[in-house]
């Protein structure tokens, strides 16, 4: 997983534990809420249907309550009964007159609420009866004072609550409202859910931009760490010269990109001291190297003079010194390449010429090898903008690898093909040899680049030829790579500009 989705998937989890935890809160906090405002809107009723009743009471107007308890019980469907009792406990009025039942009214009010509802609103209470019980010595009721709800038995059972019905300080008797558990808890749940899906869909757009915020924020993040690794990549590839910009970044990431440029700094400057030194090693080698190459041929001359033996030793010295002489080469073509000294003659050149004079060259290595070796270019191939001598070089580096890579009774060809939109050639040097691991090939292009395995340690190399041939190839504007798997033959490729492409 990469740095940026692991800190939007971090955000994303702490936003959303943050939101779970506010949604609970929010749940909570608003029933409890609902629960008081319920509770307030419950005590303002009986109030004032206490209030109702006095009126009623001192009006002798039963008309009056009537009306006003059945416009209650249209309205709030969770009122199961309404009632007034006297201070002794009697039935002054029942709802249950609205239906024309008269039962009750003049009873004295029985049942687990009657007896509480005497001792809760302190009547002066007639001993005998079964509500009529005095309440711990109290004589009355504040004016107005609403009574708690009396808690119930069971959550069947309808929520009482009580008001004194007062009249100048005395007190006239009780109102009592009765309520339906089920509906208050209907009710209440019905609100909740209306107010909870509001909040959810707070809580979806929160989320929504809180990820929203996370991936930029994310990306923001990212921004340096992602060119520490393209800083990381380019000097993976031997770009000395590359530096990380991030010089407005005021943290560890900025000063981790500024030890890294420094680093870089002085990775370049050991690579100019290794070539440096290589360059003055490899002019120190050649005049010696061109002394022992005369001297060898003049022994070659007057090889009757020496035995067999020695002619053996004089041929063992010649290859070395032939091959000591191409190492020196190659390293000062490349230090002039690098110190960009060569000069390239890119003009519109047929490329079958060149290929042919390579396989001529190496025609009679390859029969010795018994290698078939030989050239497929199409007649019809364009002519390319290219430097015909730097481009042989390149046909001659690749070619001889080819060779050497490919075990006897196998094939090397050099072919080409139109390409990229007839806009260039690509030629490539194919063989049917020992091949490349995948996991090398990315390097392959670079400076002393080998593979490590037994049939590269068997051939000398210096690993400088396909850097020659890269260095030649971006001179030309051109790519080259290989396509290649251990035991599978290479096809090394390169492209060249047709003639006519106007650049
Ligand atoms: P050198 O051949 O002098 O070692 P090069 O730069 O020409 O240096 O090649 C680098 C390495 O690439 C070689 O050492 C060899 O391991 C590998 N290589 C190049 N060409 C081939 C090929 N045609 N088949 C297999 N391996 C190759």
């Amino acid at each position: 997983m990469r740095i940026r989705d692991k800190l939007i998937v971090q955000s994303i989890f702490l936003l959303g534990m943050a939101l779970a935890s506010a949604d609970l809160f929010f749940y909570f906090a608003e029933k409890k809420h609902l629960l008081a405002e319920q509770e307030k809107a419950q005590k303002s009723s009986v109030t004032k249907l206490a209030r109702v009743c006095g009126e009623s009471l001192l009006g002798k107007n039963d008309i009056f309550l009537l009306n006003y308890a059945r416009t209650m019980m249209e309205n709030f469907p969770e009122i199961v009964w309404i009632a007034a009792l006297d201070p002794s406990g009697t039935y002054l009025f029942h709802s249950d007159l609205l239906s024309g039942d008269a039962r009750l009214l003049g009873k004295k009010a029985s049942g687990w609420w009657a007896r509480e509802a005497l001792i809760k609103s302190g009547s002066p209470i007639s001993s005998g009866s079964d509500v009529a019980v005095r309440a711990g010595g109290k004589s009355g009721v504040l004016p107005g004072a609403v009574l708690d709800a009396i808690k119930t038995p069971d959550i069947d059972s309808p929520r009482i609550l009580l008001a004194p019905i007062l009249s100048q300080g005395e007190v006239l008797g009780i109102a009592v409202l009765a309520y339906n558990r089920g509906v208050l808890n209907d009710n209440l749940k019905t609100t909740l859910s209306r107010s909870h899906k509001r909040f959810i869909w707070i809580i979806l757009a929160a989320l929504f931009l809180g990820i929203l915020g996370s991936t930029v924020m994310a990306a923001y993040f990212n921004r340096p760490i992602i060119k520490l690794m393209e800083g990381a990549r380019a000097i993976g590839k031997g770009d000395w010269d590359f530096r990380i910009d991030l010089a407005n970044q005021n943290d560890e990431l900025g000063m981790l990109a500024m030890e890294f440029n420094e680093m870089t700094r002085k990775l370049r400057d050991l690579d100019e001291l290794k070539d440096s030194f290589l360059h003055h090693v490899s002019h120190e080698i050649r005049n010696p190297l061109g002394a022992i190459g005369g001297y060898l041929q003049m022994m070659s001359k007057q090889s009757g003079d020496l035995t067999e033996t020695h002619r053996g030793y004089v041929e063992i010295i010649r290859k070395n010194v032939f091959r000591l002489n191409g190492l020196v080469d190659d390293v000062l073509l490349l230090a002039a390449l690098e110190a960009g000294q060569i000069r390239y003659d890119i003009r519109p050149c047929e490329l079958k010429g060149v290929a042919q004079s390579v396989v001529e060259l190496f025609a009679a290595s390859a029969k010795e090898k018994n290698i078939l070796l030989d050239c497929d270019i199409p007649r019809d191939t364009p002519m390319v903008m290219m430097d015909s001598e730097r481009i042989r070089q390149v046909l001659i580096n690749l070619v001889a690898n080819a060779l050497k890579y490919t075990p006897e009774g196998g094939g090397v060809r050099i072919g080409a093909q139109e390409w990229n939109n007839l806009s260039h050639v690509r030629v490539f040097v194919m063989d049917t040899g020992s091949g490349i691991p995948a996991e090398k090939i990315k390097m392959m292009f670079s400076k002393f680049s080998r593979v490590d395995d037994e049939s590269s340690k068997r051939m000398k190399g210096t690993g400088l030829g396909l850097y020659i041939c890269r260095q030649i190839i971006n001179a030309h504007n051109g790519s080259i790579w290989v396509e290649s798997g251990a035991g599978q033959g290479s096809i090394f490729s390169f492209t060249l500009k047709v003639r006519d492409v106007v650049s």
